[in-house]
């Protein structure tokens, strides 16, 4: 069941879409349309598996699983970034940050040819559809220190070359956050950003020592919400938090939608982005996001708009598409001509 049919008003006169916003959690296999992937798996003659209902998170990454095998070839993945990037246009995304785990690619022989291919075809794709692009490289927190390490080296070959950040994935109950320390010395070095999962499926000491580790972002982060004071902190320190809601829901983090602690969050003066995190596999895009977060959350369309603004203050996009962006924003952010205040 797709957010769509729960809200039956795919933002009808567009105005979520119309609203500039970076995307800045969104895993890139994961953003395959449906259509793609029933053709994909029709000319390999497998099953199109289940999306949107995962037993745990172990059958949630099995699903991921199948979706980087389904990329096997060199055509297929640009056909992807092409589809990807032209979504992201359709819905008001200036800039979108995809997170990649260049090492699975399965349509390369090495990690290096992966990003060599991706990196100017998301590029192109991004001037076709007039949407900046930025990767972020995904560490496998359940692959060891010596993998950390090498995707952190890899990213930073590549930070002049598309690569912004490396980022931390997988199930964070099996390897803290602090054991990739090193691997983001190493980006930073770089000049790379720092945007870690943390604070999803495990608590908030987790967020906490996201921030002790001078992070940018945090990708999920809500489980701060369960400590005030590393809420507090949060606000204190300006830390993003690239907020998924769907995909809490799905897997299991917060029972329900209505519970979801983004509105506490905001009110508690944290910088919240929203996203959609694996469109395909929770069945969202980022639009989707945002009519969830003012119709089911209760998020006051103004503080949509800010979530919007920060989410381009907050990503790693070149200064004058960010001023761009947020002037565009700012021209349409009285309330009274805001096409967001239009709603009944
Ligand atoms: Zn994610």
């Amino acid at each position: 069941m797709s957010a769509r049919a729960t809200t039956g008003r795919p933002d009808p006169a567009g105005r979520y879409a119309g609203l500039p916003k970076a995307h800045l959690h969104v895993h890139l296999e994961a953003a395959m349309r449906e259509s793609t992937l029933r053709e994909f798996c029709a000319e390999d003659r497998i099953e199109v598996p289940p999306l949107v209902e995962y037993a745990d998170f172990t059958a949630f990454l099995d699903a991921y699983g199948l979706l980087i095998g389904l990329l096997r070839t060199p055509e297929r993945v640009e056909r992807l970034l092409d589809e990807v990037v032209a979504d992201a246009a359709a819905q008001g995304v200036v800039a979108l940050e995809y997170a990649s785990i260049p090492e699975k690619a399965a349509a390369f022989d090495s990690a290096e040819a992966a990003l060599e291919f991706i990196l100017p075809a998301a590029a192109a794709a991004g001037r076709r559809h007039g949407v900046w692009t930025g990767a972020i490289v995904s560490i496998d927190r359940g692959a060891g220190p010596e993998h950390a390490l090498a995707a952190a080296r890899l990213a930073a070959r590549f930070a002049d070359r598309g690569v912004v950040a490396v980022g931390l994935v997988a199930d964070e109950r099996a390897s803290p956050v602090g054991a990739a320390a090193e691997a983001f010395g190493i980006a930073r070095d770089a000049g790379l950003g720092v945007v870690p999962h943390a604070g999803e499926l495990a608590g908030p000491e987790e967020v906490r020592s996201a921030i002790e580790l001078g992070v940018d972002r945090i990708q999920h982060g809500v489980r701060a919400v369960e400590d005030p004071r590393v809420v507090e902190l949060l606000a204190e320190r300006g830390i993003c938090l690239d907020v998924c809601p769907t995909s809490n829901v799905v897997l299991g983090v917060v029972p329900a939608l209505e519970d979801h602690p983004l509105p506490a969050l905001l009110e508690a003066g944290v910088r919240c982005s929203i996203n959609a995190d694996d469109p395909l596999l929770f069945g969202v895009d980022v639009v989707d996001e945002y009519v969830l977060a003012g119709e089911r959350m209760g998020v006051p369309d103004a503080r949509l708009v800010d979530c919007a603004r920060t989410s381009i203050e907050c990503s790693f996009a070149p200064d004058d598409l960010k001023r761009d962006a947020l002037a565009r924003i700012g021209r349409s952010a009285d309330l009274r001509q805001h096409p967001l205040a239009e709603q009944p």
